[in-house]
């Protein structure tokens, strides 16, 4: 298990590293060196051996920290052992491939440079679904990689009344006349003061700056190389200095929850999250309930205009929390605002599963984005570089991982409601710059647990109760955005 667990943070240590600091010229060495490490990985998951020693440990009357461990090794191994090596090289190639294409073909807003490879790409999806197997239908084996047991079954009904909800949601909204646009919108945002408020955001918050770092990437992201050297990343826009903040206190979410786990847990399966959509609570929960709450922006504004004293000496806090929390439909996913941001997903869960069942094909998907973001949003993408063309997934083979954002919005919501039912004050705390009792209760209710229990039972254990639903986000953004 060690030893499994120190391939993959050396991969995460490299990815890192690529994604940082490496020079343009080290790509061509690097994709070689992930692939030796990923395939010999593959293989050592593959071995007949550790089947055996699976078997015999489960067999040995394990503990429930045992079980879960052999539970989890032996997922990992069962979807592992299905797939020939050769397979996975092809794939894996393909992917790497696509995604080099797909940053050209972006650039360029050339989709028929892109289209092949990711035909080719969905070709491996449609297979690679195929070889692992299913009960329901292809999609499934793809959804369990990222959120594990999950089906299309459980999911299309769940996330088709979300649809119904927001969709109302978001009428309301737009039924009614929008804040005015701050003067700050339009100044400059000195990029060292950014840099400098999100370092003291990410302390404030909890995040351990002694046991993890943050540097600038193109698109953030975080990443645990052990449970003491966790990774984020966030990005500076001069114009925009809320991009930043917002940045780095979502991937400080994932930061903490990784740095969270039970220590007795390091190096075995259960020192991770149980599911991609969970890891996504934690960055959701911080990002939204709690950075875009009206205390928790009261407290900032003093800070905020000592940051930036040009750019804001005229601003106060009603103003900034009314720029955060702007609803409005928009192209870019990444930019969208948390009422319209799953409607983005559904649009992509929606065309992903229809290629999967092949009642869509690559060709098709260009005009069937287009017109369902006419038809959920109301905009239609000028480009494919601002259309079906925006996100890095589908070109590196990440088919099936759009949902656990959504997944994350639904867990967030319910995990909330059960926090504050402990801690009725929780949120009024923020005014003072008091976070200490929301990580205190997540380290306890979900971050200590790792990957003890599934996904939904950790949510359900947390909650007393509650696990996955529609209800708690939505009166979330009802009560929020006083559409009830
Ligand atoms: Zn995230």
């Amino acid at each position: 298990m060690r030893e499994f667990d120190d391939l993959s943070h050396v991969v995460a240590l490299l990815s890192w590293d690529q994604e940082t600091n490496m020079p343009r010229t080290g790509a061509a060495a690097r994709a070689a060196q992930l692939s030796t490490l990923n395939v010999l990985r593959h293989e050592r998951l593959c071995d007949p051996r550790l089947g055996e020693l699976l078997e015999l440990g489960a067999e040995g009357e394990p503990s429930q920290e045992q079980a879960a461990m052999i539970r989890n090794l032996e997922h990992d191994r069962d979807r592992a052992v299905r797939l020939p090596v050769e397979f996975v090289r092809r794939m894996a190639a393909a992917e790497s491939r696509g995604a080099s294409i797909w940053r050209e073909a972006r650039a360029a807003d050339d989709f028929g440079m892109y289209r092949p490879v990711l035909e080719e790409i969905v070709g491996y999806k449609r297979e690679q679904a195929e070889l692992i197997g299913y009960e329901g239908e292809p999609y499934d084996a793809l959804l369990d990689a990222y959120e594990p047991g999950m089906t299309v079954a459980r999911l299309e009904p769940l996330l088709a009344s979300l649809r119904v909800e927001l969709e109302r949601i978001l009428g309301a909204i737009r039924g009614r006349p929008a804040a005015p646009v701050a003067p700050f919108v339009s100044r400059t945002f000195e990029p060292a003061a950014q840099w400098e408020l999100t370092l003291r955001i990410l302390r404030d918050i909890g995040f351990d700056l002694g046991a993890g770092r943050q540097d600038i990437s193109a698109h953030p992201f975080s990443t645990s190389i052990s449970l003491q050297d966790v990774r984020l990343t966030t990005r500076l826009d001069e114009s925009n200095p809320f991009d930043a903040i917002y940045s780095s206190i979502h991937e400080a979410g994932h930061g903490m929850y990784e740095q969270g786990f039970d220590p007795r847990f390091a190096g075995t399966p259960l020192a991770q999250a149980p599911s991609h959509g969970i890891h996504e609570s934690q960055s959701r929960m911080w990002e939204n309930w709690v950075g875009r709450s009206r205390p928790f922006i009261e407290h900032y504004t003093p800070i905020m205009r000592e940051a930036f004293p040009d750019a804001l000496a005229d601003a106060d806090a009603g103003q900034i929390y009314d720029e955060v929390t702007r609803v409005e439909p928009t192209l870019i996913r990444v930019e969208s605002d948390e009422v319209t941001y799953n409607l983005h997903i559904l649009i992509r869960f929606e065309l992903e599963l229809a290629l999967l069942r092949g009642e869509l094909e690559v060709a098709e998907l260009p005009d069937a984005w287009n017109d369902t973001y006419e038809r959920t949003l109301g905009i239609r993408p000028p480009s494919d570089a601002l259309g079906v063309m925006q996100d890095i997934h589908w070109s590196h083979g990440s088919h099936g991982y759009f949902p656990s954002y959504t997944l994350g919005n639904l867990y967030a919501a319910v995990l909330w409601e059960a926090l504050v039912r402990d801690l009725p004050d929780a949120e009024a705390g923020f005014a003072e710059g008091s976070f200490a009792p929301v990580l205190e209760w997540l380290r306890e209710h979900v971050h200590r647990l790792g990957y003890l229990h599934s996904a939904e039972d950790t949510v359900r254990i947390a909650s007393g109760g509650s696990g996955l639903e529609v209800g708690a986000l939505v009166r979330y953004l009802d009560t929020k955005y006083e559409t009830a």
